[in-house]
């Protein structure tokens, strides 16, 4: 489903450059969004957070290297895994880039495969459902390979919204999830849902983990949301 697709920002001014990346990272079935400097790029995360961003070292007016250290210093932004890419292959730079907090660092020009792979392995890290992981919480697991999820050894019938919802919740166990966060992540931006449709699923999604008894492991926060434990 569209919505569970991660999301990668790429920040790169050469739109030569810009299309491969689009190209390969929607061939990997990413969702990709593109910005060709900095200001637009950081207007963009504020607006909606990707899953991961590829940012090119040299850009015009801000640097990637000062789009990097930003994003790192704000804590709400900080946990976004940061791919530099840089013409640049002194050590130097390389360790000069990893300061700034990038997550991994690749040198123009590039094998479109590495690449690849690297941004994987961040999803590997961040966004494990949806790479093909298996996800346990306490006698919870989701394969999302199989999209088969067991509770104490048993299967449980989820219906594809109520399995979304899971996978995100199994990603981040702990995290308080705002009806309006469920709403980008599970259902998508570009869809209307009024927000009550999120806890009619989160509902369903409890009566299925419960089916065979069990504690509800699920929280509803207050004024806040929703969190798994
Ligand atoms: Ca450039």
């Amino acid at each position: 489903m569209t919505a569970q697709r991660p999301t990668v920002l790429v920040v790169e001014d050469e739109p030569a450059q810009r299309e491969i990346l689009t190209y390969n990272l929607e061939s990997e079935g990413f969702r990709v969004s593109t910005a060709d400097n900095g200001e637009d790029a950081l207007m963009m995360v504020a607006e909606e957070m990707p899953d991961l961003i590829v940012l090119d070292w040299m850009l015009p007016n801000v640097s990637g290297i000062e789009v990097c250290r930003r994003l790192k210093t704000r804590p709400d932004t900080r946990a976004v895994p940061i791919i530099m890419l840089s013409a640049r292959s002194e050590e130097v730079d390389r360790v000069r880039g990893l300061e700034t907090g990038a997550d991994d660092y690749v040198i123009k020009p590039y094998s479109v495969v590495e690449l690849m792979a690297r941004a994987r392995a961040q999803l590997r890290r961040t966004r494990p459902a949806s790479q093909g992981q298996v996800l346990d919480y306490e006698d919870i697991s989701l394969d999302s390979d199989t999209h088969r999820v067991h509770r104490g050894g048993q299967l449980l019938k989820l219906g594809p919204t109520e399995f979304r919802l899971l996978a995100t919740f199994m990603e981040k166990p702990g995290r308080v999830w705002s009806r309006e966060q469920l709403l980008d992540r599970v259902w998508g931006r570009d869809i209307y849902v009024d927000t009550r449709t999120v806890d009619v699923h989160v509902g369903r999604l409890r009566k299925a983990l419960c089916v065979h008894g069990g504690e509800d492991p699920l929280r509803t926060v207050r004024g806040a949301g929703y969190a798994l434990g």
